[in-house]
């Protein structure tokens, strides 16, 4: 299989070096001998530590600037200031702690780049084993310095940790002598300490040779007459090294290790072959070393009388079906040698399994470059730029190749590659299967349903990533394209997104090393979109726009391979030993596959072209034909001019069928989820509401959310007026989401699946209207993906909180920060663990004019001092896992960044916040009311049948609003036809009606007048509907007998929460005040 190169390690390593070749040659000429350089002979190696045996600190402090986003070389300008008194001299010569030295360094550091710099995390990293680890190619050559019989030493500018030992990460057994600068209170390029060393080997100067980095501690001990060497990389300071002594310091060749037991290959029958193979005679060993990747097709680098040659077979075992096509990738890479593509030499396919246990194939050993780390580390951001420009070129030229021209048109199907890639990787996916992996089960759902449609054909690499590619050591040039054990005939684009796999992946990926965590604009390296631009150029094609479906393809296909190395190392066949590690990451890497499909779903629904509401003729209530829909479609449309003041402007849509095509799409689109996801799963959402688990989000809701967002079935409610560009949400009018809305509202879980709900419905409205691009990144980000939760603390115990004016939560300025003190509650959302942002109303300016002393701060949920009392219930209910809390604040420092709009601006806020939000609850009423109604009308008409079923017990009872058990009979007569049922009825739809218009006509006049013209009509209808609501659920409730108070249907906890909107929305009176003073406003 393809994963070739899991678990390399992490630096850049020279591949195939032909100058090692050379000292291979001289090993097999046994050159062993002392080594004389004008007459003198050394006796020692003397290594500097930072630099030389490990990284230096300038090149950890480069890539952690990069990671923390900090100007690049403020730390190593911070390092040199102050020259020998600087902060870090003296910390070298153990002048100050290591406290003391980071607070000097800290302050530099800051003060240079202008913003607070963490030094610590710096240090931590310098000092972590992660970093401060000796380079391999460095302890080979010690190896073999001291197996020739030479000293070693390290001298060393170092210091003390903080446990007072002295950082020296370096197995001391490896030194005879060790010099360390805080040990001896002088530091390179002081001489003494030169001269302290030799003194300790009891040499002279000219009898060693000395390795640093730095060019002042290089010129003193040249000065004293140490022959010196300038390390600029390991890898060639150990050839300079080796042309000095005259002996190789190297084991072997790079990346390859010991065969292992399991994967010993019978040599003598090898031997034999490759001597028929290349008609040779020789009595010389045959040397194998495996390659230390090669998850799926073990690879062997073969010396047999001075060719090297590198051998490639299938593992034992039994295998999966159609992988480990070694004979495919001989075929093609033979094709390709002469369609100028650059491939290894390949020499023979040897498919008679008695000569290693399997078929293989050989090649010639390719010399050159791979860069395993994909970030490029330790390369100016201009190289790496060329790297992957002349990555992106090659995969344009396998691309270019004309299938037919080089014998390969029957290489593999014509069309539909993609819809045949997802199903063999499906299959490949349940063939491997060990346990059920959500993300997995919902992209087998999501991708059949949407397959791109196919614009060409052409050869495919198939794992073309950047660790497949041989470079030139000296120019970005690609000498050869490797592992094609994926390749066929296909959707090229399926190669370039596959190519950016590392670009989603953090740099701490075990199997896939990645730079997700890396700014690439300071790396030079481009960015995904950038790449698939570059290529589309190079190719002379349009942009591609669904990009985002080829990355969910791609990280599915490598979780399913994830998944399928995990298997075989549960049943013993694969070829890594650290393939069950591997396995556990398929989860991570479906979940990453799992957001780009939320992506495409998105990017569809935003490209639907979009329409205004149009005024359409009037008809009237309608029995249903939907199935779903018991109590009746509505077929109907407009009342034009619905205000007098936007007569001219567009009709008011009173129905969904007069909705814009798009619009009604997603209505339909919206009906089927609820229908077929969320009235499901109601009677398990309500068992976890009551369960002991019920203070932790229940995991269906979170599947159902996923699944909604994969259908565009998100962030529905910010308007078009507050979202313009359609940046964050769908871009609907009021209107438009009014009938959406409504329909969220018949179930009470429904809101938060399409994260549409109170209240960060309207915390996320505030922070698109208010926040800045910073406050945005930090809160709003992850509140539209639905990764956090938030809540709104204004109303407080003491005071009457209908009134904003009456706050009393203080919030003082001291230093950088405001101090919060308060006491709140019926805080919605506080209690979910989810819940990250609190988004706080108190008085910055208690002598401020009344509606210019409020602000309104931003405070994260994990800030000392907050600290919550209780839940509170509503007639009894909790409302987990969000719950209402009761809180306080006691000397909550938040920063000064945190402020919304700025001091005194928290009236206006607290206004604009329920803005279109402050008839979202009057939308959803509705939906309460209809569902009641609905309910009602199931309830004492004869079994519909789902019901029947339900009698004979083929379906469990559910929530589900068309479901009823029994036709109920009262005093000799059926409830449906007892006239004050039938009356409770007709006031209710009638009720329904008056108050669904109102709520439209304000939605209406807020998309077209603003807000604030609107503000007769909202104060109306939020006056009107709870009010409604509360009856209607109460008619249906009575009709219901006993059962409509219990929990199981949804009667009592819509007739809870109608109730508790009377105050939770403003009290009745406060609405009822507005309309009055308005209505004699406008009668003056
Ligand atoms: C389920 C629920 C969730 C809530 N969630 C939140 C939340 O997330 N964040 C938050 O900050 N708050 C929340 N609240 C609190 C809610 O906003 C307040 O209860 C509401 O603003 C009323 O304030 P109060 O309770 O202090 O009542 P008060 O202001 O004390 O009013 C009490 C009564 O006085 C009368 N009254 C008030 N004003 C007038 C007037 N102008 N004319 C005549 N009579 C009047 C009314 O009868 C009113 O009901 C929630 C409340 C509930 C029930």
């Amino acid at each position: 299989m393809c994963v070739r190169s899991c678990f390399q390690s992490s630096c850049l390593q020279w591949a195939w070096r032909t100058a090692f070749l050379k000292h291979i040659q001289r090993r097999h000429q046994g050159s062993h001998r002392w080594t004389h350089l004008g007459g003198s002979t050394y006796r020692a190696v003397i290594f500097d530590m930072g630099g030389v045996l490990i990284p230096s600190p300038g090149r950890v402090a480069a890539e952690w600037e990069v990671q923390n986003r900090i100007p690049s070389g403020t730390i190593l300008k911070a390092l040199m200031e102050g020259g020998e008194n600087g902060p870090w001299m003296r910390f070298m010569r153990a002048e100050i702690t290591a406290e003391g030295f980071l607070r000097e360094f800290g302050r530099l550091c800051s003060e240079m780049s202008k913003a607070s710099v963490p030094v610590d995390s710096f240090f931590s990293l310098l000092t972590s084993e992660r970093v401060a680890k000796q380079f391999p190619v460095m302890t080979e050559a010690i190896t073999q310095i001291r197996a020739k019989g030479l000293q070693t030493a390290v001298l060393s500018n170092n210091f003390y940790l903080p446990n007072q030992k002295s950082f020296l990460p370096l197995d001391r057994k490896q030194f005879d002598v060790v010099v360390e600068s805080c040990v001896e209170g002088i530091c390179k390029p002081d001489p003494r300490i030169y001269k302290l060393c030799l003194e300790r080997l009891g040499l002279q100067p000219s009898e060693s040779i000395f390795l640093d980095d730095l060019g002042p501690n290089v010129k003193a001990a040249a000065s004293l007459g140490i022959h010196t060497i300038k390390v600029n990389d390991p890898e060639t300071a150990v050839k300079e090294l080796e042309a000095l002594l005259g002996f190789t310091l190297r084991l072997g060749v790079p990346n390859t290790q010991p065969v292992r037991k399991t994967m010993e290959i019978p040599k003598d029958s090898l031997k034999k072959y490759l001597k028929d193979l290349l008609g040779i005679q020789t009595t010389g060993p045959l040397e194998l070393l495996q390659f230390d990747h090669g998850q799926s097709n073990p690879t062997y680098y073969i010396r047999l009388a001075n060719r090297d040659l590198v051998l490639r077979k299938k593992p034992p075992g039994t295998l999966l079906p159609s992988a480990h096509a070694i004979e495919r990738e001989f075929r093609i890479m033979k094709a390709l040698a002469n369609a100028g593509v650059p491939v290894p030499n390949v020499l023979d396919l040897c498919e008679d399994s008695s000569v290693v246990g399997t078929p293989f194939y050989v090649m010639e050993y390719c010399p050159g470059l791979i860069y395993k780390d994909p970030s490029l580390p330790g390369l100016e951001p201009s190289h790496r730029r060329a790297i992957y420009t002349a990555m992106n070129t090659v995969l344009c030229k396998i691309h270019s190749v004309d299938p037919q021209a080089v014998g390969l048109e029957d290489y593999g199907k014509q069309g539909a590659y993609i819809p045949r890639q997802v199903r063999t990787w499906v299959k490949q996916y349940r063939a491997s299967e060990t346990s059920t992996i959500p993300a997995m089960e919902r992209l087998i759902e999501w991708l059949p349903l949407h397959l791109p449609h196919q614009q060409r054909t052409t050869l495919v690499h198939g794992d073309f990533r950047l660790d497949n590619l041989v470079f030139h050591p000296e120019k970005p040039e690609v000498l050869a394209v490797l592992d094609w054990e994926l390749s066929t005939l296909g959707d090229p684009l399926i190669d370039v997104a596959y190519s950016c796999l590392a670009h989603y992946l953090p740099s701490s990926f075990p199997v896939l090393r990645g730079f997700n965590d890396c700014d690439l604009t300071q790396l030079g390296i481009p960015a995904a979109e950038e790449y698939f631009r570059m290529y589309c150029l190079q190719m002379g094609l349009p942009p591609t726009e669904n990009w985002n479906f080829y990355m969910a393809f791609s990280f599915f296909r490598l979780a399913a391979i994830l998944q399928g190395v995990y298997w075989r190392s549960l049943t013993g066949q694969a070829s890594s030993a650290h393939a069950e590690q591997t396995g556990k990451l398929t989860e991570f890497v479906s979940n990453l596959a799992w957001d780009f499909a939320v992506k495409e779903g998105f990017r569809v629904f935003k490209e639907m072209p979009f329409k205004n509401p149009l005024t359409r003729s009037c008809h009237t209530w309608a029995r249903s034909q939907s199935q779903w829909y018991p109590i009746g479609t509505r077929s109907y449309s407009s009342v034009p001019e619905a205000s007098p003041a936007h007569a001219s402007r567009g009709g008011l849509v009173i129905s969904p069928e007069s909705l814009s095509p798009p619009v009604r799409e997603l209505y339909h689109r919206l009906k089927r989820f609820m229908e077929q996801h969320v009235y499901p799963a109601e009677p398990e959402l309500q068992s976890h509401q009551a369960s002991a688990a019920r203070w932790s989000p229940s995991p269906l809701i979170e599947d159902l959310k996923e699944k909604a967002k994969a259908e565009g079935l998100w962030n529905l409610f910010l308007p078009l007026e507050a979202d313009p560009e359609k940046k964050y949400g769908a871009g609907l009018t009021n209107v438009e989401y009014a009938h959406l809305c409504e329909l969220m509202g018949t179930s009470l879980y429904a809101p938060e699946i399409y994260n549409c709900s109170a209240p960060d419905t309207g915390n996320m409205e505030l922070l698109v209207r208010y926040g800045t691009e910073a406050q945005k990144a930090r809160w709003l980000m992850p509140l539209l993906e639905g990764k956090a939760r938030s809540c709104f603390a204004m109303t407080e115990p003491q005071v009457a909180s209908s009134d904003a004016t009456n706050i009393e939560a203080s919030i003082r300025e001291e230093d950088s920060f405001y101090v919060i003190n308060g006491h709140k509650w019926w805080i919605t959302g506080i209690l979910d663990p989810r819940c990250q942002l609190c988004v706080f109303m108190g008085k910055t300016d208690p002598h401020a004019p009344r509606h210019r002393q409020q602000s309104v701060l931003l405070v994260p949920m994990d800030t000392p001092g907050i600290k919550i009392i209780r839940p509170l219930t509503v007639y009894g209910l909790e409302d987990a896992p969000g719950g209402h809390g009761e809180v306080r604040f006691e000397h909550v420092h938040v920063p000064k960044e945190n402020m919304v709009l700025g001091p005194g601006r928290g009236f206006e806020i607290a206004q604009g916040r329920l803005g279109p939000g402050r008839i979202h609850h009057c939308m959803r009423l509705i939906g309460f009311s209809e569902r009641a109604l609905a309910l009602m009308k199931a309830r004492i008409q004869p079994p519909t049948a789902e019901g029947r079923e339900q009698e004979r017990g083929l379906r469990r009872p559910c929530f589900h609003w068309s479901c009823r058990v029994k036709s109920r009979v009262a005093f000799g007569k059926p409830l449906v036809e007892q006239g004050t049922v039938l009356a409770d009825i007709a006031q209710s739809r009638v009720e329904i009606e008056q108050a669904r218009l109102l709520v439209l006509r304000a939605a209406h006049v807020m998309d077209l007048a603003g807000n604030k013209a609107a503000a007769l009509d909202i104060a109306m209808i939020k006056m009107v509907a709870p009010s409604m609501a509360s009856r209607v659920i109460d008619r249906a409730i009575q009709a219901f007998g006993a059962a409509g108070l219990s929990s199981d249907y949804p009667l009592a906890q819509f007739f809870t929460w109608a109730r508790a909107l009377r105050f939770a929305d403003g009290p009745d009176e406060v609405h009822r005040a507005t309309v009055a003073k308005l209505e004699l406003k406008h009668r003056i």
